[in-house]
């Protein structure tokens, strides 16, 4: 294998496939697909520093210079940081240095040994402090040991060897500094600064950070089979094992869009082939937002030019922009480690050629049946789950009664079960379904053989007691849709236990999903066994060929089981997250007193699926999402928008109807997003815009 086949091949690069034009024009789309691909490829670990060792050294030049030594799980990390003279907050640079760089060297406490080599200490003379990094090689190996080999290619092997590799460690000690810079009060803004193989780490670093940051490169810019191929077969590690397969260095610089950029490189640089860097440069520069990006061609060798540096952290980092702070609607978060997870569980099913109601949806259902304290089949929507469950109830030719505020499914799999349905108004305060309403309506129907409970927006209310207990009186079965709740409870009992039945999605809009799929748990061990069979087209048994049910094919595939297995057991920090976010809402909205909260019974503990405000009367929604819009900010859908008695499909039959409080509700509510992997900022700027837009 030549040094280059190591990273894979690149059939045409994501820059060159929408240069010409028969990719989606979508460079923002392509861009994320290659920061994704990288994440993958470095499957770092998200650290936090904490400092061992703080030790002031005399003051240089006017600066104040700390020694520290951090640590965090992967080990030790030595740095030097420089502080400007005058007040606080400073903008900051994390430093990254050389492949033979020494920090004293760097940091000027020691004189230079090559062209630029004392990069913080002039950045810091600038008005920066700086953090600079040692990269640690070279420190932990006998030379002769090394048999002439480059220590970081050994170090870089054994790394390999544990599925790792170099430039990833060395990417995240860097992501880790920039997060110990981000979260120090005396810091107003953070850059990124690389030389060389220092380049490759903040190149890294900026690629695997949220939030963009400015990126200056100095010497280090071609196409990897240039460099690797050619010039530098002896450090391959300056590229991530595979990258070829996704991207070339070009289009890592071109991701990083629309993060200021620049890029240094020498016209006498041995290390690099000035026609080649001049061909990246530009398509990085094609590719990049006009302006935003800065490729210098320097008449200079392996080297930094310092000014250019400091002008570039003055240009982008001095007056830190108002940030603009962009708010989906919502976000599906499935972190590295956890894609990871889903591809080795992939990977089995492929592997081993079992592909539906296999060894995956086994875990899911026996991790489900203990999360929601009941057993649990996994099937293939949460519709399915619905129209098992009422199947397996007999409401074929008979009436179910269900919310007039809920999805179309709710109904839907009620009529697909052969169910004639009729609608109970919403409770006078609160989400629930109205207990007087339902008294009526099992009044109104002699032949009413379930009801359907929602339990909208993930919140159980109080008023369940009261349903339960009606139907109770009557022989009538419960199902619950619990579709919303997942991990909610009331006074302690979770969702999914009430009924006598339930129902669960796991559509990728919920809070756990398998991308397509739902759940179906039962109180009873034959109405499971049941809901297994019908999945599986009423099989009686997974051997014989024997029907003796009219089931479907409503089964959940083992690959929908890897997304659901690997999803679910996160369940616990996805909602610690959640409550979070709603936490910082509640607080943040006590400043818009336009908005009001629905009454949420104190016995609940919701998993806050939405985040729900009542707008003032008289206020248009839709001209309030257009005023958000245009502030960034999008909310999420409304649950609904559109009460069932007036969805076209029942409507007809409605005509003469009014669920008048569904009615007022499904008009003026609003959903907040909230979604995992939500920030503060992101936060702040919704309550903002809602303040702006109700004022
Ligand atoms: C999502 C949802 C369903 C249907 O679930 P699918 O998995 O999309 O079939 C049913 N009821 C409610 C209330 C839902 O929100």
């Amino acid at each position: 294998m030549t040094p280059i086949e190591r990273f894979g091949h690149l059939g045409r690069s994501p820059v060159q496939a929408v240069d010409q034009g028969d990719q989606p024009a979508d460079q923002a789309a392509a861009d994320a697909r290659v920061r994704r691909a990288v994440a993958r490829l470095a499957a770092v670990r998200e650290r936090t520093l904490r400092v061992r060792t703080a030790r002031a050294g005399d003051p240089r030049a006017g600066h104040r210079v700390d020694h520290y030594v951090f640590e965090h799980d992967g080990g030790e990390l030595r740095a030097v940081m420089l502080t400007p003279a005058g007040p606080p907050p400073w903008p900051a640079v994390l430093v990254c240095p050389g492949r033979n760089a020494t920090l004293e060297r760097v940091t000027g406490l020691a004189p230079p040994d090559h062209p630029g080599r004392d990069v913080a200490a002039h950045l810091t003379a600038a008005g920066f402090r700086t953090l600079t990094l040692d990269h640690g090689l070279d420190r932990w190996a006998d030379p002769a040991a090394l048999g002439g080999r480059d220590s970081g290619d050994v170090l870089d092997a054994t790394l390999r060897l544990h599925g790792g590799s170099l430039l990833a460690a060395l990417a995240e000690d860097a992501l880790a500094a920039l997060g110990w810079l981000d979260a120090d009060p005396d810091v107003d803004g953070v850059g990124l600064f690389g030389h060389s193989m220092g380049a490759a780490v903040a190149l890294h670093a900026a690629l695997l950070r949220d939030e963009p940051v400015p990126l200056c490169a100095a010497s280090h810019l071609g196409t990897y089979q240039t460099m690797i191929g050619e010039l530098l077969a002896w450090n391959q590690y300056v590229a991530l094992p595979s990258i070829l397969r996704h991207a070339d260095l070009p289009d890592l610089y071109a991701a990083l869009s629309p993060a200021p950029l620049q890029i240094q490189y020498g016209t006498s640089d041995a290390r690099l082939d000035p026609a080649d860097a001049a061909a990246a440069g530009e398509r990085i520069t094609r590719h990049y937002e006009p302006g935003r990006a800065e490729v210098l061609r320097l008449p200079m060798g392996h080297g930094t030019d310092l000014a250019e540096a400091a002008g570039f952290f003055t240009r982008t980092l001095a007056k830190p922009a108002a940030a603009e702070v962009a708010v989906p609607a919502a976000r599906v978060f499935f972190d590295v480690r956890a894609r990871l997870d889903v591809l080795d569980l992939v990977d089995d099913a492929l592997a081993t050629g079992s592909l539906t109601l296999g060894p995956t949806g086994a875990r899911l259902e026996e991790l489900a049946s203990r999360e929601i304290g009941r057993g649990t089949a996994a099937v293939s929507s949460g519709s399915s789950a619905l129209e098992i469950a009422l199947r397996i109830v007999g409401v074929a030719g008979r009436t179910v009664l269900v919310p007039a505020n809920t999805f179309f499914a709710t109904a839907a799999s009620a009529v697909r079960a052969g169910a004639a349905v009729d609608f109970v108004d919403l409770e006078p305060d609160g989400l629930g379904m109205d207990p007087e309403g339902l008294r009526a309506a099992l009044a109104a129907h002699e032949d009413v053989a379930a009801v359907v409970p929602v339990h909208l927006a993930g919140a159980l209310p109080d008023s369940l007691a009261d349903v339960l207990a009606l139907c109770a009186e009557r022989g009538v079965a419960v199902v619950e849709d619990a579709a919303h709740a997942l991990g909610s409870s009331l006074g302690g009992r979770r969702a999914g236990t009430f009924g006598r039945l339930a129902a669960f999605s796991l559509y990728p809009t919920k809070v756990i999903t398998s991308g397509e799929g739902g759940l179906l748990s039962a109180l009873g061990q034959d109405d499971l066994d049941r809901a297994r069979r019908l999945r599986d087209h009423g099989k009686r048994s997974f051997e014989e060929n024997l029907h003796g049910d009219l089931g479907s094919n409503w089964r959940m595939s083992e690959l929908h089981a890897a997304v659901g297995l690997t999803h679910l057991a996160r369940l616990d920090e996805v909602l610690a997250e959640r409550r979070a976010l709603a936490a910082r809402y509640d607080e943040g909205l006590a400043g818009v007193p336009a908005l009001t909260r629905p009454a949420l019974s104190p016995r609940c503990s919701t998993n806050h699926y939405k985040y729900l405000a009542l707008l003032p009367e008289g206020t248009g929604r839709e001209a309030l999402k257009r005023r958000l819009r245009a502030a960034g900010v999008r909310l999420a859908g409304e649950v609904y928008d559109v009460p069932l008695h007036r969805q076209p499909y029942f409507a007809g039959r409605f005509r003469d109807r009014s669920f008048p409080r569904a009615e007022a509700f499904a008009a003026r509510h609003i959903c907040l997003p909230i979604f995992p992997g939500m920030t503060a900022a992101q936060q702040d700027r919704v309550v903002q815009a809602l303040r702006d837009a109700l004022s």
